[in-house]
């Protein structure tokens, strides 16, 4: 039986052919993606619920696949971890949203970029050097972007995580830790950590409006966060109902399909142009 040396597995193994061989084209795949430039960014608005503007987006990842068309990331982010790509993948997606941070800034309308950092890849402690050096080539200032986290780094290795996050937060690069409220949030935690702002879950958001419990629960996690001199933004923002509802609690930031679904740089830009100044 023929095997492949080296990856500790045998792509021929008889219970194991079909996944094996389907696991290897994806590693295959994957690394060309990375290589050819098959990841692409859509954009997803923030809107400051103060004054109605947009001074911010979040890039979330797409696959432009050659055969099966345009991929989320649910089709494809776990087989990046598995195959040991997010490192790769991770460089990629900051490149290009520091490109795009850079071509906003010239064309003289400046945006924020919220790149989102999985777990994996905030172990990683050359990471902040690299970061300040990919924006320093560019001459994007670190305020143009913006960190999303979710807590499970948090709890791998705590004092790492810290570490990473503050001279990366030093630096002058924001930090939000995403999906808030579903993970394992101690209130400790958060006056302990270098963070600017804290992502409600959708979950809450999507609840609040037909729920008494949700809608106190969001209440009072604007409060904490601004007790803690955190931000407060809303992810999942789909109705009207919901975006008035935080407006009135003095949420600070909303993003969801009621703003806008996220979509490619050209026509973010259009989307952008429409929108009352
Ligand atoms: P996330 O960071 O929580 O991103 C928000 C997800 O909710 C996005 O899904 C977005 O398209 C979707 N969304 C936005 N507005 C609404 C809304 O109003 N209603 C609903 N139901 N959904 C909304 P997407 O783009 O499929 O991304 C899924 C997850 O993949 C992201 O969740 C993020 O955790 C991860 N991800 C995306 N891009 C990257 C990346 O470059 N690197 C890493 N490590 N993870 C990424
Ligand atoms: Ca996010
Ligand atoms: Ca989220
Ligand atoms: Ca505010």
């Amino acid at each position: 039986k023929a095997k492949v040396s080296g990856t500790g597995y045998h792509v021929y193994d008889d219970v194991d052919h079909d996944d094996g061989a389907a696991r290897l084209r994806t590693m295959d795949e994957l690394q060309s993606a990375i290589a050819e430039g098959q990841f692409v960014l859509h954009y997803q608005p923030k809107v400051d619920l103060d004054t109605g503007a947009v001074h911010s987006v979040e890039a979330l990842t797409r696959w432009e696949h050659p055969t099966r068309g345009l991929l989320h990331p649910g089709d494809f982010i776990d087989l990046v971890e598995d195959a040991g790509l997010m490192r790769a993948m991770t460089r990629v997606v900051l490149a290009i949203a520091l490109d795009q941070a850079a071509r906003w800034r010239a064309d003289g309308h400046p945006v924020s970029i919220a790149v989102n950092l999985s777990a994996s890849s905030l172990v990683d402690e050359g990471l902040p050097d690299e970061v300040f050096t990919m924006l320093s080539v560019r001459g994007v200032p670190a305020t143009d972007l913006q960190l999303e986290i979710t807590e499970d780094f948090l709890m791998a290795d705590r004092d790492r995580a810290r570490k990473i996050l503050s001279r990366l937060r030093t630096g002058g690069i924001r930090i939000s830790i995403d999906d808030y409220g579903t993970g394992y949030s101690s209130l400790s935690y958060l006056r302990d950590l270098p963070v600017d702002e804290l992502k409600l879950d959708r979950s809450f958001v999507q609840t609040m409006t037909d729920d008494d419990h949700a809608a106190a629960l969001v209440a009072s996690t604007i409060s904490l966060a601004h007790s803690l001199g955190l931000r407060m933004v809303a992810e999942g923002v789909e109705t009207l109902g919901a975006y008035t509802e935080l407006t009135r609690l003095g949420c600070d930031e909303a993003q969801g399909y009621f703003i806008s679904k996220p979509l490619p740089a050209a026509r973010f830009e259009s989307w952008l142009r429409r929108q009352p100044v």
